[in-house]
């Protein structure tokens, strides 16, 4: 039984994290580096550790001192969020050598889906359907040019190491592919230390659609409908809302059933999401992330199941508390990223934060670790809360989502708010009428 968590992260996911180890009745221990000593976790957690300065490569990153502090503690757990070493499959392993349970996927799983070449080639073995591209990754400029000829221009050219957009080049025409597959892999080698890179047709008007699943060790695998992400800037999503708007319940039930049982076929244990392009009534598998999404509240709006907790609870041996069936869809939800960013040049703005006014009323959900007094520190990404609405039809949730915005204040810093109380007057996004590039016109433009 776990009776005690290390939360290995920061920030909103940090207390996320806490709140649900608290309502479980299990104890928690947050770690920190020395510029997070006043962070929200810290004070509400049971216990806390410093293990390190301000530079997550000297704090958050250090496999060793995260599994000291879970020994010193005497931790069962340790739960990585999202980020920093979630998706470290090397970090699993020796959590898992050190007796202590690793809130999350089977390393093995976390190491085929970090290797984007090697988990395409496993959902295509699945079933699921893939964006046409290069099978494999490419040897060469000469072999990218055959690829891309077969199927046809534009092409992205992306990093098998991949992550946060880097790494990924458009190419127009062969001349274009010959300089793209080159900055794709020096990008590449810079950011993940490996050049690998593949081809995949460049889709120009889709939507990203995404499935969340979770799957407990006994062959039990739920998925948890969809989420549309598709309003990006570079590559970053933004706002996100389930469930999409450019779906009928028959396309989710499609879709949700064919990751339900590539899932199953994987034998994955723990919270996933499978991420699509959508375009033309059809899915293109991109990439499978092996850990709780940033925009996980959405889903938890819609069907009211507490993911971290089922998180727990699997990696703990226990089965799923419910069944397909069990899976409810009721109303709409949608997640707002709120930055301390200059909502116009996106510019970082750290800070301390002089005035905090939470939003509230029903159906209101602010998961946000800042407070009046607050320092934002200059180290770390620039994600101060998440403003989650939910509504029973869609037009009742933008609604909502209008009115909490203009009653959330934060003051001293810069921040995104403005930026997303401009967007919920648009009448795209009030008609959900956006793709992956709406964002980026839509910013050139005004
Ligand atoms: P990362 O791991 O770096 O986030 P992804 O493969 O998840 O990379 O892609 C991130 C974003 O890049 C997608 O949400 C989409 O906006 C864009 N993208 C990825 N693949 C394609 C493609 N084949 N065509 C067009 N856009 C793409």
């Amino acid at each position: 039984m776990i009776e005690k968590v290390l939360i290995a992260n920061r920030g909103e996911i940090a207390l996320r994290i806490h709140r649900a180890c608290k309502e479980m009745g299990i104890a928690t221990v947050a770690v920190h580096s020395e510029a997070d000593a006043d962070a929200m976790a810290v004070r509400l957690a049971d216990e806390s550790v410093c293990i390190g300065p301000a530079p997550s490569s000297q704090s958050y990153l250090k496999k060793s001192q995260i599994i000291a502090a879970a020994e010193i503690t005497g931790a069962d757990a340790i739960h990585p969020g999202y980020g920093f070493l979630s998706e470290n499959a090397q970090f699993a392993e020796m959590v898992e050598a050190h007796d202590l349970i690793f809130i999350g996927p089977k390393p093995e799983h976390i190491r085929v889906m970090g290797d984007k070449i090697a988990a395409k080639q496993a959902m295509i073995d699945a079933g699921v359907p893939c964006v046409p591209g290069s099978d494999g990754g490419l040897d060469s400029v000469s072999s990218a040019k055959k690829v891309a000829k077969r199927i046809g221009y534009p092409v992205l050219v992306k990093a098998a190491a991949g992550g946060g957009g880097r790494g990924m080049k458009v190419a127009r025409n062969e001349k274009e592919l010959d300089t793209a597959v080159k900055t794709a892999k020096t990008e590449a080698k810079a950011a993940f230390g490996d050049d690998a890179v593949y081809l995949e047709k460049y889709l120009e008007r889709p939507r990203h659609i995404e499935i969340q699943i979770i799957a407990d060790e006994h062959g039990n695998v739920c998925h948890l409908w969809e989420r549309d992400c598709s309003i990006q800037r570079r590559h970053q999503k933004v706002f996100e809302e389930a469930p999409s708007p450019a779906l009928n319940q028959a396309q989710r039930d499609d879709i949700g059933m064919i990751v339900a049982r590539a899932v199953e076929k994987l034998g994955y244990r723990g919270a996933g999401t499978m991420e699509f392009l959508y375009e033309d009534g059809h899915f293109y598998f991109i990439e499978m992330n092996t850990r709780i999404q940033v925009e996980h509240p959405v889903t938890e709006m819609i069907t009211g199941i507490d993911l971290v907790r089922e998180q727990i609870r699997v990696a703990d041996g226990a089965k799923l508390s419910f069944t397909q069936e069990d899976v409810l869809l009721v109303g709409h939800a949608i997640e707002c990223r709120i930055n301390a960013e200059h909502p116009e040049t996106f510019v970082p703005s750290p800070g301390t934060i002089t005035d905090f006014h939470a939003p509230g009323g029903p159906d209101v959900r602010l998961d946000s670790a800042v407070y009046a007094g607050y320092r934002i520190p200059p180290h770390y990404d620039s994600l101060i809360g998440k403003l989650v609405v939910h509504g029973r039809t869609r037009n009742e949730c933008v609604m909502r989502l209008r009115r909490a915005l203009d009653e959330m204040v934060v003051g001293g810093v810069e921040t995104t708010l403005p930026l997303h109380r401009r967007l919920v007057q648009e009448k795209d996004v009030i008609d959900g009428n956006y793709d992956i590039h709406w964002l980026e016109r839509y910013l050139e433009q005004s």
